[in-house]
């Protein structure tokens, strides 16, 4: 059966990443992914820090996502589609919206990576600030934000869902306080979910976003994908056999697949391999 698409990966052109599409598309053929797609951070127009594209990358970019494309239509995969991850930052509102016109784009990704100014929350350099802030109220800051960033209604793909909890934070209570109002913001703008595998390999050790997130948005029906956020063609494809038992298991049946921002979807494939379901959704 056929295996997520992984729509979350990055370029050298963010500069802190190192492959090139054509590199993941090798990748990705080797790890048995029949669909790609590159998600460079796009520029921004009021953020001002150095781990994004600029205005004046776009044209290398658009050029190396379509040479992949043709590459790998060539070597009989995978198909390779051309995505953006952009930051949810309420100032760049009509700055996005051009973006958006500016390409023919399979999909975009909203993220929020900064929850007030100055302050990227995933950013080692500012760990400090979420004891100072205090937890709570950081989170406070970042599901607000998630919420705006899908109420926007400006993607098709809510990216990392969960990332405050990066460093390990995380507020004492009930968490569904934080969760609903995305996922009912989710559900109004009509946008899909990733399951971020990336959350594996960091302090959290947890994937993005919890599995009580996933558990909800699957009983409310939002749309899913599965990505990697690969930052290294060796990151292509990592852990979707212990993200697709865990889709299973928080109720999804299917994840998405998108061309020219229309969503399709394909059944979730079965994974062999003895996993057990309960442990792997709750760990
Ligand atoms: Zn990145
Ligand atoms: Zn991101």
């Amino acid at each position: 059966m056929t295996r997520p698409a992984d729509y979350h990966m990055h370029t050298p052109l963010c500069r802190h990443a190192e492959g090139w599409p054509v590199e993941y598309a090798a990748a990705a053929r080797k790890c048995g992914l029949d669909e790609i797609g590159i998600s460079e951070h796009a520029p921004s127009q009021n953020l001002n820090d150095d781990w994004r594209m600029t205005t004046g990358d776009i044209p290398e970019y658009l050029e190396r996502v379509a040479a992949a494309m043709e590459d790998a239509a060539r070597q009989g995969g995978p198909v390779v589609r051309l995505g953006m991850e952009c930051d949810w930052w309420p100032s760049d509102r009509s700055w996005l919206e051009q973006l958006t016109e500016s390409a023919p784009w399979d999909y975009l990704i909203g993220s929020v990576h900064y929850i007030s100014d100055g302050w990227d929350v995933d950013n080692p350099k500012w760990v400090g600030r979420i004891n100072e802030t205090g937890i709570r109220e950081t989170w406070e800051l970042y599901w607000k934000a998630c919420r705006e960033a899908v109420a926007s209604g400006l993607f098709d793909i809510l990216g990392h869902a969960d990332l405050v909890k990066k460093f390990g934070h995380r507020p004492d209570g009930d968490l569904c306080r934080y969760y609903d109002p995305v996922i009912e913001a989710l559900l109004d703008t009509d946008t899909a979910l990733e399951i971020n595998t990336a959350g594996w390999r960091k302090v959290c050790d947890e994937q993005y976003p919890a599995s009580l997130f996933l558990e909800r948005a699957a009983v409310a029906g939002v749309p899913l994908v599965i990505s990697s956020d690969a930052h290294a063609p060796s990151e292509v494809g990592s852990d979707f056999d212990r993200a697709i038992v865990l889709a299973r298991n928080c109720g999804f049946q299917e994840t998405c697949r998108f061309t020219r921002r229309q969503r399709t979807t394909v059944p979730l494939p079965k994974v062999g391999g003895g996993t057990d379901l309960a442990t792997a959704a709750h760990a």
